[in-house]
């Protein structure tokens, strides 16, 4: 384990979990071996639907830690964005620090099919950290209930380039409350994590004019940094910069009572899940006036994009909603504000609202 991932993980136990879902599953499967999980957190407003992440745990407690939470902001993550859908999660376990062979990894995503079928459709998984459009092609040989499948084959396929889009709608709405514009030219804007949505985070903020800082842990990706004229840091210290946006969007965590006294932003907007290693972050966040956008309102992009399966997918249907996340984040600020309370807490709020309403 590298040196941020172990810190990470060891920090995280110092946050307790809730267990609050309606479902936990663990199975062991018995082409790979390997565990997988699926927790159905909230089936109030629809099946549960959120990606499979296939990861490296150094012990169970993460793997199964990761399910949970990230379920659970699933909930709310619909709930916001209004769909008819719940919270759910899928997670494959893999052995840290090692690549599986495509039969391995095949065998794998079979048995998750076969664990996300036991739960009878009140869990439909699709992509994340770890797994692609091609791997749900995988998996749905084992369980229809699997959305995100390529384009050709009827679905809506990689949901990352929707995400992206309504990350930098979020990353636009904080600039406009907290500068009084929208625009990014001329932004300081660091994106931390450069997989498939923060590559993309990174691409729409050049383009929109923003001075960009890039990092991640894997090296090869600085060449993306040259390719945008952007700075490149390595990750340790990558938060501390003095940038007007950091835009977290490798994985969650990352913001605890460590990382928060010593950012430098004015703003957090990114695309990484539960980047709060617990609640009380929140209130750490509003007391050194930084502006944190929700994760869960501000990655949503791509199940809305998942969502347009639900009623024939349309592409352009779907970019327009995702848009409209920068409204919903401008009225999360506004009701915020009006409560004295933070955005976490108004954006609960909001969801909670909506899982209590009949749709
Ligand atoms: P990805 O696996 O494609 O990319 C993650 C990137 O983060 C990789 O380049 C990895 O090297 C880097 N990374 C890992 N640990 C790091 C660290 N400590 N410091 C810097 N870089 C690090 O994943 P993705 O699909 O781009 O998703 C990124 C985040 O956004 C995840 O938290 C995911 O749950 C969330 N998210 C993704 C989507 C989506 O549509 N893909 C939707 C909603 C939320």
């Amino acid at each position: 384990m590298s040196a941020p991932r172990a810190a990470v993980a060891a920090r995280n136990d110092s946050y307790p979990e809730t267990l609050d879902h309606e479902d936990v599953v663990v199975h062991r499967g018995h082409r790979s071996g390997l565990y997988s999980f699926v927790a159905v957190h909230s089936t109030v407003r629809g099946p549960s639907l959120g990606g499979c992440r296939m990861w490296g745990y150094e012990d169970s407690r993460q793997a199964l830690r990761d399910a949970l939470r990230l379920s659970r902001a699933m909930t709310f993550k619909s709930a916001v964005a209004d769909l008819p859908l719940g919270g759910g999660k899928g997670v494959i376990m893999t052995p840290p620090g090692v690549t599986l062979s495509s039969r391995q990894r095949i065998d794998a995503l079979l048995d998750f099919g076969d664990t996300v079928d036991s739960v009878g459709g009140r869990y439909i998984t699709a992509e994340d950290v770890g797994t692609s459009s091609r791997d749900m092609r995988v998996i749905a040989q084992r369980t229809r209930h699997v959305a995100g499948l390529p384009r050709p084959m009827g679905g809506s396929g990689d949901p990352s380039p929707f995400t992206a889009l309504g990350v930098e709608a979020a990353i636009r709405a904080c600039c406009e409350r907290v500068f009084g514009s929208a625009g990014l030219r001329g932004r300081t804007v660091a994106v931390v994590g450069l997989g498939h949505v923060g590559s993309r985070v990174a691409k729409r903020c050049a383009r929109a004019g923003a001075t960009l800082v890039l990092s991640d842990i894997d090296p090869r990706k600085r060449r993306l940094a040259d390719e945008l004229g952007a700075s490149w840091t390595p990750p340790d210290g990558a938060l501390e910069l003095d940038v007007d946006v950091l835009a977290p969007c490798a994985l969650g965590g990352v913001l605890d009572h460590d990382t928060v006294p010593a950012l430098r932003c004015q703003i957090v907007a990114g695309a990484a899940n539960n980047q709060l290693a617990g609640e009380s972050i929140a209130d750490l966040l509003a007391a050194r006036d930084i502006l944190w956008a929700p994760d869960f309102v501000a990655n949503a992009g791509g199940i809305i994009n998942i969502a347009e399966e639900l009623h024939g997918y349309d592409p352009a249907a779907a970019r327009r909603r995702v848009r409209r996340i920068g409204e919903i984040l401008l009225e999360i600020f506004d009701r915020a504000a009006a409560a004295g309370t933070t955005p976490l807490s108004a954006a609960e709020d909001l969801a909670r609202t909506r899982l209590r309403t009949q749709i």
